[in-house]
């Protein structure tokens, strides 16, 4: 048996850059043979083990053949005869379809190394249009390698567009797709998955409403980049430069969904957008199952975001409101993920990236003062039950007048 090394970790280091996982392809052996070296097998549809020490995924040599819609219907073929370049050749891109032996000699039949030259991301071969998920796929290493110069090749884009148009994306399952799509977000450049689905067609078919917010304007007073597309597309980018966690980057992209079913005779404006979204983020969160932290916080963000940028003018009462709404006495973590949503939202504008965000802290306050009520005292007084509660309330709302009379002061 012969054992290489492919996909990511001979590309990664190829470009120079950090290789974390590394996946080993076997050529010449059968499954009894990995079995008897004891390999632990994994998975019931592919012929793949954990090596014994390591935990390392290694894959018998394969060819694939399609033989249905979404990925169920694939039929797999390992075999010790199964060559290293057949196996390559069923892989996504040219740059994935690399091996590398243990002297490091580059196995590279399809110019993977040319393509990482030209910085070109490229379909290995026809048989790319056999799963869908490589839309997703090729857009995420778009945003991946955008810093460094990547881009699709544009026989690939008319590819990813025939496949957008063909109704296969809608046979991907929600957890294939959410695995893309929260790797992409996670990114460095996660804008570009979105403008690479939006450009080959993909992005209408996932995200229709996302896909709406394109040609719709906003005020140029508030949003000097006027498009609601190119505000959600930066937005998303200043959550990536800033480093938020998926929660936040999710809510990002979804915050604004609601201008997408404004009348166009309201254009610019947009009244009530954020409760009007709503049910779009709702339909977006559950069509790929997004985890409930991520599901929550768009909501939350798609809701109130503007009470976020007026926080500083809101009334005491309204403030109470919002820290109710979030339960920061129980849930701080996702009040601060909501403030900073807020502050990529403002920022996420033409000429405001490095506006300062006093919101912020504003708000951040304003939970410590509602938060510093205790409640022993009140428990003394002999408050119990709905009473109690309204006590709790009364104490914050108190709390709150006095922090926004010392702010405005
Ligand atoms: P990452 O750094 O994100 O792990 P990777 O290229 O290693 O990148 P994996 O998902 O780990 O990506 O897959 C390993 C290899 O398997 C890829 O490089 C590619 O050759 C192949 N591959 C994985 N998924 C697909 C797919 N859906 N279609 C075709 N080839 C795929
Ligand atoms: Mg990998």
């Amino acid at each position: 048996m012969r054992i290489y090394k492919v996909g990511g970790a001979v590309r990664d280091r190829l470009l120079g850059k950090p290789v974390t996982d590394i996946d080993w392809v076997v050529v010449g052996a059968t499954t009894e043979e990995m079995l008897a070296k004891g390999f632990r097998p994994v998975g019931a549809d592919f012929p793949v083990f954990l090596h014994p020490k390591s935990g390392e995924e290694y894959a018998l040599a394969r060819t694939e053949r399609k033989s249905g819609r979404g990925y169920g219907g694939f039929t797999f073929h390992a075999s010790p005869e199964v060559t290293l370049e057949e196996d390559l050749i069923r892989r996504d891109l040219t740059i994935n379809a690399m091996a590398e032996d243990d002297q490091q000699n580059l196995t590279d039949p399809y110019q993977g190394q040319r393509d990482l030259e030209a910085r070109l991301l490229r379909h290995v071969s026809p048989a790319f249009a056999e799963d869908p998920l490589r839309v997703l796929r090729v857009a995420r290493f778009a945003a991946r390698y955008a810093t460094l110069g990547f881009s699709v090749a544009p026989e690939t884009l008319a590819l990813m567009r025939q496949l957008s148009e063909s109704g296969e994306l809608e046979a991907l399952t929600p957890e294939r797709s959410w695995k893309e799509i929260s790797r992409a977000l996670m990114e460095d450049q996660p804008q570009v998955f979105i403008e690479v689905l939006r450009a080959c067609g993909a992005l209408k078919v996932l995200m229709p409403e996302v896909d709406a917010l394109f040609g719709v304007p906003q005020p140029p007073a508030h949003h000097p980049e006027i498009d609601t597309g190119a505000h959600t597309l930066s937005v998303l980018q200043q959550s990536a430069l800033h480093k938020q966690p998926l929660t936040v980057r999710w809510a990002c992209l979804l915050h604004d969904l609601g201008k997408g079913l404004t009348p166009n005779e309201e254009w610019p404006r947009h009244v009530a957008h954020e409760f009007k979204g709503l049910k779009l983020i709702k339909a977006v969160n559950e069509r790929f199952k997004a985890p409930r932290d991520c599901q929550e916080l768009a909501l939350l963000v798609g809701e109130y975001h503007t009470h976020g940028h007026r926080a500083l003018e809101l009334k005491p009462s309204t403030l109470l409101e919002l820290l109710q709404s979030f339960d920061v006495y129980r849930r701080p973590q996702r009040f601060e993920e909501f403030i900073t949503a807020c502050e990529m939202d403002a920022r996420g504008r033409k000429g405001l990236e490095n506006r300062s965000y006093p919101q912020a802290d504003y708000l951040r306050g304003a939970a410590t003062a509602a938060r510093s009520v205790a409640v022993q005292p009140l428990l003394e007084k002999g408050f119990k039950g709905p009473a109690l509660g309204e006590a709790i309330k009364r104490e914050r709302l108190k709390a709150l007048k006095v922090y926004k009379d010392a702010a405005s002061a």
